[in-house]
């Protein structure tokens, strides 16, 4: 079932709405129209395990993306540099010299329209905005949709739409930190993480990629085996020095594939509550991120003085900068053509999958 309930204001008196999403199993995910943002994800026994925070005002000061749909392409693209055809377009730096999320003003910071698709015990709920040409220097006027839907096997499917009237690229992402103990419970490095890439993208101090799709046999960024994150994040391996932690993009076995098929991207799992969570996706990269940044953001949800590594993200997406990469996965979208991605979060809490 949907539970409605006013949330806040925005800036401008437009107000922001709760959406409640509960399964039969006692599962609620909270979301709300402003950035298709999941506020909360309460298990049945409670625990809240993603980081978020209380009021419009906080989610509009953060500058970590906190459960936000990322728009219109997740992760870099360098120097803000896009070629689409013969057409050059500059995007926003707002990371330095490159473009981060869409830029300045990406879809995280949007009102979304919403419409309740199923308000059974499988809820089902679509948010949709219309992004104009030249939003954030994109070329076309952008129809795009995430559509939420909550089973009763614990599994939240997200469906990402899109459809634009000149060529693009459209590369949207799910940016919930998640603390499978809580979101209040600390650091999340005695999680244990696996990632099914035998390959990921190598980047340079800035996390630009280089290129190419490097073997990780041999590596720390092999984790086809379950890994601890502490040791991980503890690495001395220079890419993993550099960017603080992990914050780097896995290409998912198969992703590469002309066969496009969802599939078991990664499962982390919090022995001591025999939690896990798991990431199905059609998408090729997985971006692992440990929260290497948290810090400067607004308090959370309950006050909470969130802290690095007090939550991890595994965002869905094509490879980061692929627009300036002709041998990855393209995100390019043509004009009336239409996208259409699935990834799905499921809990499990068994500890074992
Ligand atoms: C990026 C990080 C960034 C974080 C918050 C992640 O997707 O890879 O570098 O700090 O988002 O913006």
């Amino acid at each position: 079932m949907i539970n409605i309930q006013p949330f806040g204001t925005m800036p401008d008196g437009q107000p922001v709405t709760v959406y409640q999403l509960t399964n039969g199993n006692g599962m609620r995910i909270d979301c709300l129209s402003l950035g298709a943002i999941i506020q909360r994800w309460i298990l049945p026994d409670e625990r809240d395990i993603v980081l978020g925070f209380d009021s419009v005002e906080a989610y509009l000061a953060d500058n970590a993306y906190m459960g936000t749909v990322v728009g219109r392409y997740a992760n870099r693209i360098a120097k803000g540099q896009l070629t689409v055809g013969a057409q050059h377009f500059q995007l926003p730096q707002n990371l330095g010299a490159h473009c981060l999320h869409g830029g300045t003003d990406g879809f995280h910071h949007r009102l979304w329209q919403v419409h309740i698709i199923d308000d059974s015990d499988q809820p089902s709920i679509q948010f949709s905005l219309t992004s104009p040409d030249g939003d954030q220097g994109f070329p076309g006027t952008l129809q795009a949709s995430v559509t939420y839907h909550l089973d009763n096997d614990n599994r939240l499917s997200i469906t990402y739409r899109g459809q634009c009237d000149k060529d693009t690229v459209f590369n949207p992402t799910q940016h919930s930190y998640f603390n499978l103990a809580g979101h209040d419970s600390g650091s999340v490095l005695d999680t244990r993480l696996q990632v099914m890439a035998d390959h990921y993208t190598p980047a340079d101090a800035d996390n630009i990629p280089l290129g190419d799709l490097r073997d990780v046999t041999g590596t720390p960024f092999d984790l086809r085996q379950p890994q601890g994150l502490h040791d991980k994040v503890h690495s001395t391996h220079a890419e993993i020095r550099a960017a603080g932690g992990l914050d780097h993009n896995w290409c998912v076995n198969g992703a590469l594939l002309s066969e496009r098929a969802v599939r078991h991207a990664a499962t982390a799992w919090h022995d001591a509550s025999q939690t896990a969570l798991r990431v199905e996706t059609d998408m090729p990269g997985l971006q692992v991120y440990t929260g290497n940044f948290i810090g400067a953001e607004p308090l959370g949800k309950s006050r909470c003085h969130y802290q690095p590594f007090h939550g991890f993200c595994l965002e869905t997406q094509y490879f980061p900068d692929s627009p300036n990469n002709n041998n990855f996965p393209s995100a390019l979208l043509k004009a009336g053509k239409s996208f259409c991605s699935q990834t799905v979060y499921q809990i499990l809490f068994s500890g074992n999958d």
